[in-house]
This record gives structure tokens, sequence and C-alpha cells, in this order.
């Protein structure tokens, strides 16, 4: 077997190599690469790309082995268990915060494994996963009870790789200002008292734009389905997707009770 050029490290070779998208690269660049990319991850991206990842995140792959494991989760600030901590590029995190890492950026702990500190706890200051925000006189604020005029609206990122997107979350929470968030629990008070004296003590209330009776083609004609699409704005509350929607959708459009709706924001479900 001849030698090859790591497209990477640019170093001479001897065997198989890993293979990438455009190439195969040596044991040295390997040992590096499974730091900063999860499972197959590096299978699907260029030497290229590996090359300036590995740049990018050069000094916490070079100091890996020599990171100390503290006694505390630097993102809780609670003891961290012996056994039970994630490993990340360049610190420990508990595993009740690996687990919220994980919810809210919707990757598996060797993809959560593969970042910065840095890169994470941002994240937790965030008003989903505090359950809440704290005003400026200190008061704290249940995101739950303000969720009926600030709904969290889940959007879904084009990302290359196997999975395709990503998940991306807007909580109007985080951008309030002082005094939005501190009239806030009023505001949400009366809106809730509203609607429930329009609709109703419910669960979920849902205003509908739009229903659209779905069709699919065949030799250039059409046949209507029984199921429809259904488009409009989720007024109290929070629905889920929960039932398929082809049972969902069988029965009449008027009975929205089983519709696939997921998020609290402006959505449509077929
Ligand atoms: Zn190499
Ligand atoms: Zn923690």
């Amino acid at each position: 077997m001849g030698v090859k050029i790591c497209p990477i490290c640019g170093k001479e070779f001897k065997g198989m190599g890993h293979p990438c998208k455009d190439g195969d690269y040596c044991g040295d660049c390997e040992k590096k690469v499974t730091r900063v990319f999860p499972g197959e991850d590096a299978y699907y991206e260029t030497a290229g790309a590996i090359r300036a990842k590995l740049e990018k995140y050069a000094g916490e792959i070079a100091a890996y082995d020599s990171v100390p494991k503290p006694e505390t989760c630097p993102i809780c600030g609670k003891k961290l268990p012996k056994l039970m901590s994630l490993r990340l590029l360049d610190a420990y995190i508990c595993m009740s915060c690996a687990e919220k890492a994980s919810g809210l950026l919707r990757k598996g702990y060797d993809a959560i494994g593969c970042m910065c500190l840095g890169e994470i706890q941002p994240l937790f200051g965030k008003a989903a996963v505090q359950g809440g925000k704290k005003d400026a006189s200190g008061t704290f604020h249940d995101a739950d009870s303000l969720r009926v005029l600030y709904p969290l609206i889940r959007t879904l990122r084009e990302t290359p790789g196997e999975e395709g997107y990503d998940t991306d979350y807007i909580d109007p929470l985080d951008t309030l200002s002082g005094e939005e968030l501190r009239s806030a629990p009023e505001r949400a008070e009366k809106r809730r008292s509203y609607l429930r004296s329009q609709y109703g003590d419910h669960k979920a209330v849902f205003e509908v734009d739009s229903v659209t009776k779905l069709y699919g083609t065949t030799k250039g004609r059409r046949f209507y389905r029984n199921e429809y699409r259904v488009g409009g704005r989720v007024l109290l509350g929070e629905l889920r997707c929960g039932t398929p929607p082809s049972s969902a959708a069988r029965s009449s459009p008027g009975s929205f009770r089983s519709a696939g709706w997921e998020t609290a924001g402006n959505t449509s479900a077929a």
C-alpha cells in the first residue's frame, strides 16, 4: 500500500486512512476529529471544512487531556457527581444541565460533548430554560403564565448534513423590555379572562384562518382526500402534536380537538 498525503494536515501517512466527503485523512487528524465531530458527522464533511474546524478549536483540542474535573457544575453551580457528568470539549457539566442543553438544541449528548462551555452557557440564561424571567425588581415571572401573550415559537433552520435541519426557538420573553415584563402578568391575566368570557374555560383555544381540503392527483385528475390543512393561531393554552394527522383529519373540519398543532405560535398543520 502506497503512501498518501493527508488532505487535512498535509503529512504523509500509510494505510487506508479515515474517509471524509472528498478524501482520506490520517490517524493523527482522526484523534482530533473525534473531539469536535460527533459520531459519523465528519464522514459527510469535506477535508477543507474539517481542517477549518480543527483550526478553530485547536487550543481546546490541545488542552483536552489537561482539563480538570471541577467540584461543581459551571452552569448550575450544584455539586458535580463523580460519575454522572458530561464531558464537553473544554469543561464538565452535570447531567441535568446536559439534558436541558440537549433538549434545547435538539442534539444528542455526543453532539453536546463536542461543544465548548461558552457555546452552551448562553442558552441557560433564556427564559424558556429558566422557566421564566426576573424583572429589575427581582420578581420572578413564570413563563407558562405569560405564554398566552408571548408564545414560544419553534422554527426549523436548514443546515447541511444528514438531518437537514436544526431547531431554533424564538422566545419573545427573552427580548421584552423591563416595563413590558413588569406589566406582563396583569396583561396576561386580562387576556385570559377575556378569552374565558368569549370561549369558556378550555385547555386551549385557537383561532382558525383557513381550512383547506387536501387533494392528490392521479393521471392529471384531482381526487380529494378526507384530510384538511388548518391554519391559524393559538389564543390560549398550548396544543401539541399527539394524534397522527391522518386520524385527526378524519374528523369533520369543524372539530379541531385532535388536529396536529404543534407550537403555541402561528402555525398550520396538515
Ligand atoms: Zn492528518
Ligand atoms: Zn449543572
